[in-house]
């Protein structure tokens, strides 16, 4: 149990979050209409998604995979009979009056994920459930002075709702489950994961007490669209609800909003319980039945996820946890460092992909799949590092020159002439030149001043243009300083 002194004094926050995560498929979850972001206001409407009397909805087997593979993914228990059922509320985005959810017997039970907490500790968050559901359409309010439009491209549109277990104790295991969250969903390819489009947007359940009370009463903070704004509108209750307590009120349990300019919560609504929505099977839909052959050709396929694929780079290469852990944040990253390091000093590979390339991708607004430098390209570079044709120094310069053109290194060193001077007799002449140069300081250093060493090797490494080779280098100074004394 967590409770930092001075944050949060005598009182402990209990936080369960539940996300909304759209499934990632072509068409919405019981019709044909596509789901593509962006388009025309009300142009990726069917006849079911503008709930016109008599129709009829019809299940997309694709949403139901995505659903089972993120279950997998998340080690839950896929329940092979589960329910959709009605869940009854007015609002102008949802023209049925109702919203088709999974209520007692959801497609997904009891799972796990394990947080990457930035101590480099883990612990288990449990997940509590995850069920399918249809998106409700969006009003735009911004449209016209005076009234409220309905766009309902988004109706009907498939949702995960994945639902945590109160486990998580402050603002920043908060933020690490979304980020792991989010990775999973990413690596599966259920969810894009885009915050700022909406495809992941997360409610925080937020309660404080004094530990080992039972729980507090807690608030629900809606529609949160960053991983920041989770992490703070957090934080805010928290406080909120500290100072609320301490001058002897209580938590009122009620729907807050984040209020983004501001940077604090407001209520929005009383809590409503599950009977103001008069939930019942929809009758229109069968439940739904899995076989468990189907269930298990999924899992066969699930792509390795991220705690074993991190597992086995840090056994695989040799490299260390930190650097696992960047690399694995995306799946086009850790493929990349992989056709890099393969055959190859892994380390060194893992410092050019995380320090050179990634800085620079960073630098330059890139991402990976549209990198100057390709794997390939990079690997060509530690090859020559590898085998002494150019030195660690000139390899920086090197790459720069690839990121900028895209020309492969070999090009870049035959073209500049940098390749490492590994021959005593061209760097012995320089050598003698810059002691010559410096005879003052070869005097006080053969008269004890061990420190001036680095100083006549970087007179050299600068004479040479850095091509010189630094370990040859040191080893010819020392003997000429000191062999002809005097
Ligand atoms: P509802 O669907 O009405 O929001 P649930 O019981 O399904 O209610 O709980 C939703 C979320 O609230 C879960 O993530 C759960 O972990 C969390 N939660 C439940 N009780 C508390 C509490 N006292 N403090 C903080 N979070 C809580
Ligand atoms: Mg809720």
């Amino acid at each position: 149990m967590t409770v930092f002194e001075g944050e949060t004094g005598p009182w402990e926050a209990v936080i369960g979050l539940e996300v909304h995560a759209q499934v990632t498929s072509r068409a919405k979850l019981f019709s044909g209409a596509s789901t593509a972001f962006g388009a025309e206001p009300n142009s990726q409407v069917s006849f079911i998604d503008a709930a016109f009397p008599g129709m009829l909805p019809v299940i997309n087997e694709v949403c139901v995979a995505q659903a089972v593979r993120t279950g997998l993914g998340l080690n839950a228990e896929i329940n092979l009979v589960s329910v959709f059922d009605r869940k009854n509320y007015f609002y102008p985005d949802l023209p049925a009056g109702y919203q088709i959810s999974q209520y007692q017997q959801p497609i997904v039970g009891r799972g796990e994920l394990v947080l990457d907490l930035p101590d480099g500790e883990s612990r288990r968050v449990g997940i509590t459930r995850l069920h399918l559901e249809m998106d409700a359409g969006k009003s735009l309010h911004d449209q016209d002075p005076n009234r409220t439009f309905v766009d309902l491209n988004r109706s009907g549109v498939a949702l995960m709702e994945i639902v945590s277990e109160p486990d998580l104790r402050t603002p920043e295991e908060a933020a690490a489950y979304m980020r792991k969250l989010r990775m999973i969903l990413r690596y599966i390819g259920s969810c894009d994961g885009n915050m700022e489009e909406g495809s992941l947007r997360c409610d925080a359940n937020v309660s404080v007490r004094r530990p080992g009370d039972p729980l507090g009463t807690r608030t629900e903070t809606k529609n949160l669209n960053s991983i920041r704004f989770v992490q703070q509108a957090i934080e805010y209750e928290i406080q909120r609800q500290i100072a609320l307590i301490e001058e002897g009120g209580a938590v009122v349990q009620e729907t807050r909003l984040w209020d983004t300019g501001r940077g604090i919560t407001r209520p929005m609504r009383s809590k409503e319980e599950a009977h103001d929505y008069r939930y019942f099977p929809d009758p229109d839909l069968l439940p739904l039945e899995l076989d468990p052959a189907w269930v298990e050709a999924l899992q066969a396929e699930l792509p390795e996820l991220p705690d074993d694929k991190k597992a086995r780079l840090l056994r695989d290469y040799g490299i260390g946890a930190y650097e696992a852990s960047v690399l694995i944040a995306e799946r086009s990253h850790a493929d990349f460092f992989e056709a890099v390091a393969r055959g190859r000093d892994a380390r060194l590979a893992a410092n050019w992909v995380i320090g050179e390339l990634f800085g620079a991708l960073n630098k330059s607004g890139k991402t990976i799949a549209d990198s100057p430098v390709s794997a390939a390209a990079l690997g060509g570079l530690i090859d020559l590092i590898a085998d002494q044709t150019i030195s660690g120094r000139i390899a920086k310069d090197v790459f720069e020159e690839m990121f900028a053109t895209g020309q492969d290194a070999a090009a870049i060193v035959e073209a500049k002439g940098l390749k490492q001077v590994t021959d005593p007799s061209a760097i012995e002449p320089i050598i003698d030149a810059v002691l010559a140069a410096n005879d003052d300081k070869v005097a006080q250093y053969r008269g004890g001043k061990d420190k001036l060493f680095g100083f006549f090797v970087g007179q050299v490494m600068k004479q040479s243009q850095g091509k010189a080779n630094p370990a040859l280098v040191n080893e010819l100074l020392k003997t000429k300083l000191a062999g002809d004394a005097g």
